[in-house]
C-alpha cells in the first residue's frame, strides 16, 4: 500500500512538472533521462527537510532572492567541471591552530565525498606581503582586516593550477570586502574559478546555547560546501532550511543542515552526474570515521529512500506510466510554445 502511494506521489509530481524543463524538452525534442529520474529521486527525501522559515536578522529578512528548482538550474547551462578541471584546490594561508587545521584537512575529504571530485589539501603559506590598501586594523576588536581583493586579485589567479576546478583559501585572518562593510565570512569569483574564506570569527561562541564541541568543524564544513556550491552556479536555496539557504550570522548557520535540501541535492547529482544513494553513503561513512554516528544514521535512511525510487523506476509498469506522463508534457510544451 506504501509502495502504491509512493507511485502515485512521484507520477503526479513528474506530471506536474514547472515548464522550464519542459520548454527545454519542446527544443531538444528530448528531456535528459538523469533530469527525469532526479525529478522522482528528489522527492523521496522531502520529508527529510524543514521549509524555509524567516527569522528576524535573518538573510531573507533583508535580501530579496528568488531562488532557483533542480529543473531550471539543469535548464540553465551552469558552470560545471569539465574534464579537464576536475580538482578542487584548497589552500591554508596564515597560521593555524590545531583544531583550525584538522577542520581544513577534513573539508577537504568532506568536499569529496560530498561532490565526487578529487580535493588537494596544499601546505601552510604564509600570508605575504599584503599592501596598504588592502588591509585595516578595527578598532573595537584591535585586529588585522585583509580586504579579500588581496586574495582574489593578487594572491589566488597567479596560483590557479590548469586542472582547478576552483581554488579555495582557508585563512584564520579577519576578511572585509570593501570599506563600508565591518567584515565578510568569505568572497568567491565565480569566473576566475577562486574564492577566500575566514576562519576567523568561526570559532565564536557567544551565540552557542549547547556548545557543539566540532562548532568549528561544522561551520567550516557548511562554508567550504557551500562557497564551492555557488563556484558550480547554484543559487541561494530559499524553498528550504537548506545548505545552499544564504545566511546573515553565526546563529542562522549553525541552525541549517549540514546537507543540501532535495532540489539542491539533484543539482549536485545532476552536475556531477553522481548517483544521489551513493553520495548519502559516502557521506556516511565520513561521519562514521569522524565520530558523528547520528548524521551517519540519517545519511543511510536517505540512501534507502532513494534507493526505493530505484527500485519503483525498475518495474515496467511504473516505468510505462512515468514516460506516458512526460509525453503528455512534451506534447503540452509544444503546442503552448506554437
Ligand atoms: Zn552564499
Ligand atoms: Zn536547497
Amino acid at each position: 500500500m506504501r509502495l502504491i502511494a509512493l507511485i502515485s506521489l512521484l507520477l503526479l509530481t513528474a506530471c506536474s512538472m514547472p515548464s522550464p524543463s519542459a520548454s527545454n524538452a519542446a527544443e531538444t525534442g528530448k528531456i535528459d533521462e538523469r533530469v527525469e529520474r532526479l525529478i522522482l529521486q528528489k522527492e523521496a527525501i522531502v520529508p527529510f527537510f524543514e521549509p524555509m522559515k524567516i527569522r528576524e536578522g535573518d538573510w531573507l529578512d533583508s535580501q530579496r532572492e528568488s531562488g532557483e528548482t533542480f529543473e531550471e538550474y539543469a535548464a540553465s547551462s551552469p558552470t560545471l567541471p569539465t574534464a579537464e578541471r576536475r580538482t578542487i584546490y584548497v589552500q591554508p594561508v596564515g597560521r593555524f591552530t590545531a583544531e583550525q587545521k584538522r577542520a581544513v584537512s577534513l573539508a577537504a575529504d568532506f568536499m569529496t565525498a560530498f561532490y565526487d571530485l578529487p580535493v588537494r589539501l596544499n601546505p601552510e603559506m604564509p600570508l605575504g606581503s599584503v599592501p596598504k590598501d588592502k588591509q585595516r586594523r578595527i578598532e573595537y576588536r584591535n585586529n588585522l582586516q585583509i580586504r579579500t581583493a588581496y586574495f582574489l586579485d593578487d594572491l589566488l589567479p597567479k596560483m590557479l593550477p590548469k586542472d582547478a576546478a576552483a581554488l579555495i583559501a582557508f585563512t584564520n585572518y579577519d576578511l572585509y570586502p570593501g570599506d563600508t562593510w565591518h567584515f565578510v565570512f568569505g568572497q568567491a569569483m565565480l569566473t576566475e574559478r577562486v574564492g577566500v574564506y575566514s576562519l576567523y570569527r568561526l570559532s565564536d561562541m557567544t551565540l552557542e546555547q549547547d556548545n557543539d564541541k566540532d562548532r568549528l568543524l561544522l561551520r567550516t564544513l557548511k562554508i567550504a560546501t557551500h562557497e564551492t556550491g555557488h563556484m558550480f552556479s547554484m543559487k541561494h536555496c530559499i524553498k528550504y532550511e537548506c545548505l545552499m539557504s544564504g545566511t546573515n550570522h553565526l546563529a542562522e548557520t549553525d541552525r541549517r543542515p549540514l546537507d543540501n535540501c532535495p532540489e539542491c541535492m539533484a543539482k549536485v547529482a545532476w552536475a556531477m552526474n553522481y548517483d544521489p544513494a551513493e553520495r548519502y553513503q559516502k557521506l556516511a561513512a565520513f561521519w562514521q570515521t569522524n565520530g558523528r554516528p547520528e548524521e551517519a544514521k540519517v545519511l543511510l535512511e536517505k540512501a534507502a529512500a532513494i534507493n526505493t525510487v530505484k527500485v519503483i523506476l525498475g518495474r515496467s509498469s511504473a516505468r510505462k506510466m512515468f514516460h506516458r506522463c512526460r509525453e503528455q508534457i512534451i506534447q503540452r510544451s509544444t503546442s503552448q510554445a506554437s
